[in-house]
């Protein structure tokens, strides 16, 4: 029998499993839980609990040892199943079925993309028939699109085929066997050993999950406990579905769910009020509070310095309060920064496996034996200058480099005999010895077998051990080495397991091949360097939280895109061809599902608070406060946004970081001194700059200094040039008087700049080919495939120019990208079948030094201005100029002030096509809309989208450009100012939210440290 307990938010029901379950024998029940912590707290009361994964796995073995010989369920890892996937894409490949994905078919990225894909088609329980028959009904596909359906299935019919001949298991393939064979079993009239089930902690199933739940209610008692209240239906989203399939069979039952524990009565209002639509706002009490900071690490630190003056105020102890995030991965520096504020944590500290350098010792060995000439020369000297040397080998690395440096090798096994030579490192003879003996070519499990021997002679954890007790390496150092020696050993004996059923364990490979796959395994793996302190404050995830309780709970991060956040659907299908595969009865995961997940997830951290409940978010020009701020806020007729800051005065400070910013800040020299030599010295210069002394904050008063400024500056201007100037000098003075730029981490994804160049390009191909058309829905497929074939020549033109890396990132982002333009052609479409305008030229540059040259005279200077038209459009005899933005579009509150381009186009534009220039304005690509667009008040309805025709006058009031001649007098004051501005050397830092963020003179100008004063100047009067 199946019974349904819906348990209000805020409530648990699992005492009441435990009573019942406790009631019973031991063997006879199950409570099955959603995480390893609800397992191990049922554990702790002396109740046998698995989760779902395990109880499937046992109901396959039980079903199975009745009905037929004992099933061995072998379940493969992700990476098997990538493995296995990529043989069946290469064949496919080698067999010419893949005209769609051919090309993508050996890339890392694609194929990790397509594992997820063929998990989300196995949760929902489809066989390789039903998909077949859902993509045939499928109407309205383009023959493109038909061809990736056609291949999507072929790829999961030989998935699956592959999975059944080697009798093994995906996670979702476990499932399929666990209800087949209860089915079967139930049939023959079978029963499992358990007479009860508990289940808990599940906000959702998906369809197998569901179909083994119905089943087991058929031969025994089955208790589900589901989050869910009927009148609350935009609370619940994410267990609509499941409380629907599982109302089909089950008994509601009327329990009383008890509350988690007392409440302070905010937070009852909270739990029981959220999305109800009786909610009526009542006064708020202490038990909930909403901050806003100024930026992320001014949120963490407020959280942090209250926390710490609650544990140093002893009134309340760590373990009653919990900090919730809705990621952990995006504060991967928590632990850091509360071990500077002392502040005991119940987190784990870990290092990536791949980026410790006992890793790195053993990814340089098998380097040295996959290459040849000098490169093997070179990786030697690579291996062998290694710090961790100085403990292998104790070998002087120093040595190395100066024997390195004085003689060229061309042949390693000079270099090898002169370092001998000069050192009879004895250590170094044995170890080449043995790393010549390993062979070019041979299978993955030979590779791992000799890796694991050369790592076991190197001795790294007894040396490091013996280090350690001699003071020569810290607690932290020991460990790291001891650790990753013992997670590499572990990963060597299992990446065998993962390649037994693939084409790759029979064949063998090269040293680079298996260092390569070696290193993808260690991508994935952490080190734990630090145990958990279970008296710490916990540090938890907002996705793992039911059931917990605290008397403090804070949630940080509470901003768009943070909180909440939503994952993005496998690109491979997008949310609009989910939504029609739903109606083909493949219901795959969509990012709907994901807002009620997220809001499931909030709901958690609110309900974990018993006594106060602490929500903090910062704003800037990206995102805003979250969504669910203005949720709360409404519940509460009095609740107010306390905006706080957390700089300190010395006196308060609580770390020693503090206590530094706030002594520099104090001009405190001598007691900065005795902090640390040079701190002094640091915080004088910020003072200087704070009084605005000559010389400094942008000042520069010297003449001569002056004139070379000015010449460098010269008398050639773009847009952004003069933008940069308008925004802040200091950044302009950086830039292109001193012309740094801003340092860029190098990464395999493409940087934003020719991400969005390459789209320029390509709509510049695309309109280019139809200037002077028409575009219509009627022809909407066709276009697609143009714009598709331009899109992957421009792709393959700037890959052969090495201007992108064509690895995992860009696999996934081109995919992104090509979608983007998608939506766009489909907003060029409607916006060309709505209007008249039709595109007449496309990048169309002006002022280039002798021709189309476009000058100025402003106060008496003349200066020249470059730069180039995207694109414009023509209706009757009138222009409109276009700029494409795959970033943020300026505000129209901006135009002739701060954006300074459309303007300026706007001029150049009436100057070269001599007619009449009606307006224009910005093309966002990743909103696929026109924005932003300004149009003289004679033409502003002749568009289909909206326009503005206001710029600020010299008071800063907003006021309509009448005409082109009003425009120009307006820029001409604009400008004005900025060259009379630039002429008295004035280069002060104008600091706006966020301005740091890829601005290359952020580490000069310490703008956060002068902002901070100026405040305090304020409050000081
Ligand atoms: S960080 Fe901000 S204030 Fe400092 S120079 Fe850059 S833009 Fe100007």
């Amino acid at each position: 029998m199946l019974h349904l307990l819906c348990v209000p938010s805020g409530s648990t029901v699992t005492d009441f499993f435990y009573q019942k379950a406790l009631q019973q024998k031991f063997e006879e029940t199950v409570l099955v839980a959603s995480s390893e912590a609800l397992v191990e707290k049922a554990r702790m009361q002396g109740i046998r609990a698995v989760t779902f994964d395990a109880l499937a796995n046992a109901v396959a073995e039980q079903c199975s040892a009745q009905l037929h010989e004992r099933l061995v369920v072998r379940k493969i890892s992700r990476k098997a199943q990538e493995l296995i996937l990529q043989d069946i894409l290469d064949r496919l490949q080698e067999e010419g079925r893949l005209p769609y994905f051919g090309r993508m078919s050996g890339k890392k990225g694609f194929v990790r993309s397509l594992v997820s894909l063929m998990e989300q088609i196995g949760s929902c329980g489809a066989t390789a028939e039903e998909i077949e028959t859902a993509f045939a009904h499928w109407d309205g596909r383009s023959p493109v699109y038909r061809q990736k359906d056609r291949e999507i299935a072929v790829i999961y019919r030989e998935y699956l085929l592959y999975l059944i001949q080697n009798n093994i298991y995906d996670m979702s393939g476990l499932y399929r066997v666990a209800a087949e064979e209860l089915a079967a079993l139930r049939k023959a009239g079978g029963a499992v050993t358990w007479k009860a089930l508990y289940f808990t902690g599940f906000y959702r199933f998906d369809a197998l999950q569901l179909v083994i739940i119905r089943l087991l209610s058929q031969i025994c008692d089955v208790w589900v406990a589901l989050p869910y209240e009927p009148g609350r239906p935009e609370l619940y989203g994410a267990a609509e579905f499941t409380y629907g399939d599982l109302m089909r069979y089950a008994t509601p039952e009327r329990l009383p769910a008890v509350p988690v524990s007392a409440r302070a009565a905010s937070l009852r209002h909270i739990v029981r009020n959220l999305r109800s639509p009786e909610m009526q706002p009542v006064p708020a009490d202490q038990g909930i509070e909403i901050w806003q900071l100024s930026d992320e690490n001014e949120e963490m630190r407020a959280v942090l310095r209250e926390i710490k003056q609650q544990l140093r105020g002893k009134t309340l102890k760590p373990s009653e309060i919990a900090v919730v995030v809705r990621r952990m991965e995006e504060y991967s520096g928590i632990r850091d920064l509360c071990d500077e504020y002392g502040i005991p944590v119940q987190a784990e500290d870990s290092a990536a496996l791949a980026a410790s350098p006992v890793f790195r010792f053993v990814s340089a060995i098998l380097e040295t034996v996959s290459l040849h000439g000098r490169e093997k020369t070179e990786s030697w000297i690579a291996f062998l200058t290694q710090p961790l040397q100085k403990i292998v080998l104790e070998l002087s690395t120093e040595t190395v480099i100066q024997l390195a440096g004085t003689n060229y090798y061309t042949d390693y096994r000079k270099f090898l005999a002169d370092i001998l030579e000069k050192t009879g490192c004895e250590g170094l003879r044995q170890l080449w010895q043995e790393i010549e003996a390993i062979p070019a070519e041979t299978t993955i499990q030979d590779y791992c077998d000799i890796t694991g021997r050369l790592l076991s002679l190197t001795e790294i954890p007894e040396k490091a051990g013996r280090l350690y007790r001699e003071g020569q390496i810290t607690l932290a150092g020991f460990k790291n080495m001891v650790c990753a020696c013992r997670e590499i050993l572990s990963l060597l004996q299992k990446l065998p397991q993962d390649y037994r059923f693939c084409r790759s364990a029979r064949q063998t490979t090269d040293c680079a091949g298996f260092a390569e796959a070696l290193a993808d395994a260690a991508g994935k793996m952490s080190l734990s360097l630090q145990p958990e302190n279970r008296e710490g404050i916990a540090f938890l995830s907002a996705v793992n939280l039911e059931d917990a309780v605290f008397k403090q709970v804070y949630v940080p991060g509470l901003r768009e895109n943070e909180f909440p956040f939503y994952k993005d659907e496998n690109w491979i299908y997008d949310d609009r061809e989910r939504a029609d595969l739903a109606v083909l009865g493949i219901t795959l995961p969509s990012s709907a599902d994901g807002y009620g997940e997220d809001i499931h997830f909030f709901m958690n951290a609110c309900a974990a608070a018993t006594e106060r409940l602490v929500l903090t978010f910062y704003a800037d020009e990206e995102h805003n406060a979250s969504p669910y701020i203005a949720e709360i806020l409404s519940l509460f007729s009095d609740l107010r946004v306390q905006v706080k800051t957390a700089g300190t005065a010395a006196a308060d400070s609580l770390s020693r970081e503090e206590l530094e910013l706030a002594l520099a800040r104090d001009g405190q020299t001598e007691a900065l001194k005795k902090l640390e030599p040079g701190l002094a010295e640091s915080a004088g210069s910020d003072r200087k700059r704070l009084q605005k002394a000559a010389g400094w904050n942008g000042n520069p008063d010297d003449a001569t200094l002056l004139q070379r400024i000015s010449r460098q500056i010269g008398d050639r201007f773009s847009a952004s040039k003069l933008e940069t100037y308008r925004s802040c000098p200091f950044q302009f003075l950086v830039t292109y008087v001193w012309q740094q730029k801003a340092a860029e981490a190098a990464g395999e994804d493409m940087d934003p700049m020719q991400r969005g160049s390459l789209l320029h390009r390509v709509l510049e191909k695309f309109i280019g080919r139809h200037l002077g058309e028409k575009l219509q829905q009627a022809q909407h497929a066709e276009l697609q495939q143009e714009l598709d074939e331009i899109f992957d020549a421009v792709c393959q033109e700037y890959a052969d120019k090495g201007w992108l890396y064509p690895g995992d990132f860009w696999q996934h982002d081109k995919e992104q990208q090509r979608n983007l333009l998608q939506r766009w052609l489909r907003s060029e479409i409607a916006y060309s079948e709505q209007g008249e305008w039709r595109p007449v030229s496309t990048e169309q540059s002006f002022g280039k030094k002798g021709k189309g040259e476009f000058a100025l005279d402003i106060n008496g200077r003349r200066i020249y201005l470059n730069g180039k038209i995207d694109r414009i459009d023509r209706a009757g005899d009138a222009y409109f100029i276009t700029d494409y933005k795959s970033g943020d579009t300026p505000n129209k509150k901006a135009f002739a002030d701060t954006d300074l381009q459309l303007p300026l186009y706007l001029l150049a534009a009436a100057m070269q096509n001599g007619g009449n220039v009606a307006g224009g304005g910005y093309y966002s690509l990743k909103d696929a809309e026109r924005k932003e667009s300004f149009m003289f008040p004679a033409a502003a309805d002749t568009v289909p989208w909206k326009t503005f025709s206001e710029a600020k006058d010299e008071n800063g009031t907003a006021t309509a450009v009448s005409d082109m001649e009003d425009l120009q007098a307006t820029l001409q004051r604009v400008l004005g100012d900025i060259l009379d501005h630039m002429g008295e050397g004035d280069f002060s830092p104008t600091p706006s939210k966020d301005c740091e963020r890829n601005c290359p003179a952020a580490e000069i100008c310490r703008f956060r440290v002068l902002t901070r004063n100026r405040e305090e100047e304020d409050l000081n009067g």
